[in-house]
């Protein structure tokens, strides 16, 4: 480019440029922007505020759904205080959903039952709003049940909603998240709020917390050890399902159900006054899907006519609001000064060995 075209600040001497050390270089003619859209700024992201939140949550409005879970996601002090506003808001249009937690080891099939269950009660009428549990996302970097392909059909829906596990942090933050959630997307309208979580123990414990009905999806020709499911997972459940019984697969998963059935005579049931039923399904060709919501409904009239579904409810309430405090008081406890100042002493302390853990628990 000839350096007599390029239009110079006024500081440089039109005729000898070079002399500067930072030398003035033409730039490239700009192209006409064909989209013109993208030439302008983005736009930001309107500020929502409480009203906003509220209205557009019983609006069923799902991008403000998404925003309020982000709200309540969110750890900051100031988002905290006004999902507590959201939440008082919505308070009276929420509990009216059936709330179904589905646990099982990876590969067990709960996204492709999940699918065919949600497509399958979407075609019945209901709203469906799907909520993963998965504190272990955060320790791999991204969430195993948060995968973007995973329900791909439902996710689709008009009529259903699916949110992936809340990232970051303990099972207690993200338990009180996913139970915020269920709340909104109750108020949001929807029926059946399926709550999913990974096998590993302690997360269906934590999920039965919050659910009515708790389904453990299954696989025949694996026992209990090599599921990874203990006796006291087992117990928890109102339903052992298991899937892929299909193809020459169908007389294994039978005879497994009729294990687990035998097995059953022995062991409690997760809720009083309902039988733990033990079935075989087929996520995958869809077989059985109705079975299961026919059985969930003959639960829910069963516990709803005897009071233990109301019990229970307010149970996980009186609950939760125990977590919640119990959280609160070891969140002020460590974060007073004076104790992390005597944590870091005492962790020197007990290193060096000059100090019984008992001892150190009384100071503290
Ligand atoms: P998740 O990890 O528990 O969510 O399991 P997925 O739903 O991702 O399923 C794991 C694998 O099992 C996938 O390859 C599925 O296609 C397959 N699968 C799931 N359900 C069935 C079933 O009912 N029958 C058969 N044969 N395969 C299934």
């Amino acid at each position: 480019m000839n350096k007599k075209s390029i239009k110079f600040p006024d500081w440089v001497n039109k005729d000898n440029p070079d002399v500067y050390a930072t030398n003035v270089m033409g730039g490239v003619t700009e192209q006409p922007n064909l989209n013109k859209d993208k030439s302008k700024k983005r736009k930001k992201k309107q500020e929502l505020n409480v009203d906003d939140l509220v209205k557009g949550i019983l609006d069923n409005n799902k991008m403000i759904l998404g925003r309020a879970i982000t709200l309540i996601e969110s750890s900051s002090e100031e988002h905290r205080k006004m999902a507590k506003l959201v939440l008082k808001n919505i308070l009276p249009n929420t509990g009216k959903a059936i709330r179904i937690g589905i646990s099982g080891v990876p590969g067990a099939g709960k996204s492709t039952l999940i699918e065919a269950f949600g497509l399958y009660l979407i075609k019945q009428g209901f709203k469906v709003a799907v909520l993963a549990v998965d504190p272990s996302s955060s320790r791999f970097g991204g969430s195993i049940l948060g995968d973007k392909t995973r329900m791909e059909n439902l996710s689709k829906e008009e009529n259903s909603f699916i949110r992936p596990s809340p990232s970051g942090g303990s099972l207690g933050g993200v338990t009180r998240k996913s139970r915020e959630s269920i709340l909104i997307c109750e108020a949001a309208g929807f029926d059946v709020i399926l709550v999913e979580t990974v096998g590993v123990g302690q997360n269906e414990i934590a999920v039965r917390a919050m659910v009515d009905f708790f389904l453990l999806l299954m696989i025949s020709g694996a026992g209990d050890e090599l599921q990874g499911i203990k006796k006291g997972v087992i117990e928890i459940a109102d339903a052992l399902i298991i899937n892929k019984a299909d193809g020459d697969n169908i007389t294994r998963a039978n005879l497994a159900a009729n294990e687990y059935r035998q097995a059953f005579k022995y062991l409690e049931n997760a809720t009083k006054g309902w039988n733990t039923q033990i079935k075989t399904c087929s996520a995958l060709k869809e077989t059985g899907i109705d079975e299961i919501w026919n059985m969930i409904s003959d639960f829910e009239k069963t516990t709803k006519n005897s009071g233990v579904f109301e019990e229970r409810r307010k149970d996980q309430q009186l609950s939760w609001v125990k977590a919640m405090t119990e959280n609160h008081i070891l969140d002020d406890f460590y974060k007073n000064p004076k104790i992390s100042k005597l944590l870091l002493s005492i962790e020197k302390e007990i290193k060096s060995g000059n100090l019984l853990p008992t001892e150190a628990s009384d100071m503290l």
